[in-house]
């Protein structure tokens, strides 16, 4: 595929990243040509999607069925008072789009099933975890690895995170990590920059995979701690009989 060019504006736009060693122009236009799926616009989608529209990834694809609510604003900043119950995917693009007009947005407000989550991420490069629930989550790594595409996960409660990428084949997936469902949660508790932290991080593990800068978080979990300000970092491996990604070689 022809390497798309950068226009005057653009560069100057995206100067202060390019300054960064080893990025250049030629991460630049490894993001512009880069399409990523952002599934679930809440606390951790907000930063996020935020962070690959301003980095200038060239399509994003936002996926939630939720419309905004007033228990959403103590975290969720793409959305304002003013925008109480309008979908999140629509005033999500709207914002982004301000942000950014270099970079494509496509909203979809869908709720995610089984037969529809292949056709949805069948044009993108990675998917980004925002969502708030393990049911949900296991359907997006189970189509991530049928795809071979690589899924950023993370979780927040409270105080607490968690964020791992999982690259089908070459590290563990979600199911590998977690053979037991765990217990869902009609409501999570959470504080505002808990997400903040790491849905910016995930940002980064995505900019890292697309320019292949860096080391990526394959069988590794980060763990944070924001009561005692601590990261940890858990090793984890691929479980060979996994049901979901045992089959694939690597
Ligand atoms: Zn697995």
């Amino acid at each position: 595929m022809r390497v798309p060019s950068l226009s005057p504006e653009e560069l100057r736009r995206y100067d202060r990243q390019m300054r960064v060693e080893g990025f250049g122009r030629e991460g630049q236009e490894k993001l512009k040509k880069a399409r990523v799926a952002i599934v679930g616009l809440g606390g951790l989608g907000c930063p996020s999607s935020t962070y690959l529209a301003a980095a200038g990834v060239g399509f994003l694809k936002l996926v939630d069925k939720g419309v905004v609510d007033l228990s959403d604003l103590n975290r969720q900043f793409l959305y304002s008072q003013e925008d109480l119950g309008l979908p999140k995917v629509e005033v999500a693009a709207r914002r982004l789009r301000a942000l950014n007009p270099h970079v494509e947005v496509e909203p979809i407000k869908v709720e995610l099933d089984k037969e529809g989550l292949l056709d949805l991420f069948k044009d993108v490069d990675l998917v980004v975890d925002g969502l708030d629930n393990w049911r949900t989550r296991f359907l997006v790594n189970k189509a991530c690895v049928e795809l071979r595409i690589p899924f950023i996960h993370a979780g927040v409660r409270g105080f607490y995170g968690q964020l791992t990428t999982i690259l089908p084949g070459e590290g563990p997936c979600l199911r590998c990590i977690l053979r037991a469902h765990p217990p869902e949660e009609e409501v999570i508790p959470v504080l505002g920059p808990t997400p903040a932290v790491l849905g910016a991080l995930q940002a980064l593990e995505a900019i890292k995979l697309i320019t292949g800068l860096g080391r990526p978080l394959i069988g590794r979990l980060l763990v944070f701690d924001g009561l005692e300000m601590r990261l940890e970092e858990i090793h984890v491996s691929r479980d060979k009989k996994c049901p979901v990604c045992g089959h694939l070689e690597g």
